[in-house]
């Protein structure tokens, strides 16, 4: 590990101030996706800016009757949320299908969303990967790409995002609010992670120095019910090969609202629009909810290793979306 200053942040702003315009300073939040890149040598950051004793550690009810999650609100404290529990069980749900307690205990809301690809070449040095040294090449190419996009890749970079919860938030049209030198702003979740592009080195719209503050959930849709399906290669203790995040509602036998999102499929949470334009309006069967998966995955790239995921992704949605509906009748 290369040697590293350290500092405490006594607020945001001095945070913010710390870090801004280098890449050389990084935010340590809980840590767990960070401090296994200093040790693998991924990561070598001449500043670390402890922002773990900010005041960020609340989840706030908010006046139209959403939620603020401040950005160092644990992800078990999250998930066990009396309001999250209730209003947004697929929030719950992501989150606990998650890595493990320990891991969760100690990983912040803010830190689970930037937390890097698992792609096996960008977590080892001794390999080509455009996304830790740009123009290198891509190793995943031609490589090991089990794990790796269908959706929204490109020739420089095919690794998929690795978060549940973010997922589950792009489902829930989350914002995400940010400082930065330039004072705040909001972002849409959907917005914050980029496809990789010719940039693969770049996963979010946000520039070094930038700190979330905090993510708020606007209020649960009337009568929609949610879920949250992972599918891993372990029980437990396993990122998404895919995994859906559904917000339905169902009336009459109709689809009023839905929000899909897909995990493990693409570079950032992938939101599924071109399903939910088939869906809103149509019948809730297993008919429209097929051909509503197939317009999104008709421009799906699957590489050698990864084909199985375009008819795994077709089950899943199908399957969330019929419990979903049924659950309505
Ligand atoms: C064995 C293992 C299994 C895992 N399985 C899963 C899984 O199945 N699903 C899943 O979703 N995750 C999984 N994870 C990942 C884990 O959830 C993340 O490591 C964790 O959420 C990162 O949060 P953190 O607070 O520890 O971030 P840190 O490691 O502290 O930070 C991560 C990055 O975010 C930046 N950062 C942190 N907070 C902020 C902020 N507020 N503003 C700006 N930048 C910030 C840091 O500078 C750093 O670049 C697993 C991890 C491990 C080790
Ligand atoms: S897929 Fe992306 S992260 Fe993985 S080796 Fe290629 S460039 Fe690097």
């Amino acid at each position: 590990m290369m040697p590293f200053d350290y500092r405490r942040a006594p607020d945001p702003e001095a945070a913010v101030a710390a870090a801004t315009g280098s890449a050389e300073v990084a935010f340590l939040a809980g840590g767990t996706n960070l401090v296994d890149h200093l040790k693998l040598g991924v990561a070598a950051p001449g500043v670390l800016v402890d922002i773990t004793r900010l005041p960020l550690d609340t989840v706030d009810a908010l006046p139209d009757g959403g939620l603020r999650i401040g950005a160092t609100v644990r992800n078990a404290d999250l998930a066990a949320h009396p309001a999250v529990r209730r209003d947004y069980p697929v929030l719950a749900r992501a989150l606990l299908s998650g890595a493990s307690g320990q891991i969760r205990n100690l990983a912040t809301t803010g830190g689970n969303l930037l937390q890097r690809t698992r792609c096996v070449y960008f977590r080892d040095p001794s390999t080509p990967c455009n996304k830790r040294e740009p123009g290198t090449g891509c190793s995943a190419i031609g490589g090991y790409t089990r794990h790796h996009a269908i959706l929204g890749a490109s020739a420089h970079c095919v690794a998929t995002h690795p978060s549940d919860m973010a997922v589950a938030m792009a489902a829930l049209d989350a914002q995400v609010a940010v400082l930065g030198a330039a004072g705040r702003r909001v972002v849409p979740l959907v917005g914050l992670h980029r496809s990789p592009g010719d940039e693969p080195h770049r996963d979010t719209v946000l520039a070094p120095g930038d700190l979330i503050t905090s993510v708020d959930l606007p209020p649960p849709p009337p009568g929609a019910r949610s879920v949250y399906r992972k599918v891993r290669d372990r029980a437990s203790f396993a990122f998404a090969l895919v995994s859906v995040a559904a917000v339905l509602r169902v009336e009459g036998g109709v689809v009023r609202d839905v929000r899909i999102a897909l995990g493990g499929v693409a570079h950032r949470p992938w939101r599924a629009r071109r399903a939910e334009d088939v869906l809103v309006g149509a019948r809730a069967d297993d008919e429209v909810f097929r051909r509503a998966v197939d317009a999104e995955l008709a421009g799906a790239a699957p590489l050698g290793g990864n084909r199985f995921k375009v008819p795994l992704t077709r089950e899943l949605v199908v399957s969330a979306l019929r419990g979903l509906s049924r659950e309505e009748r």
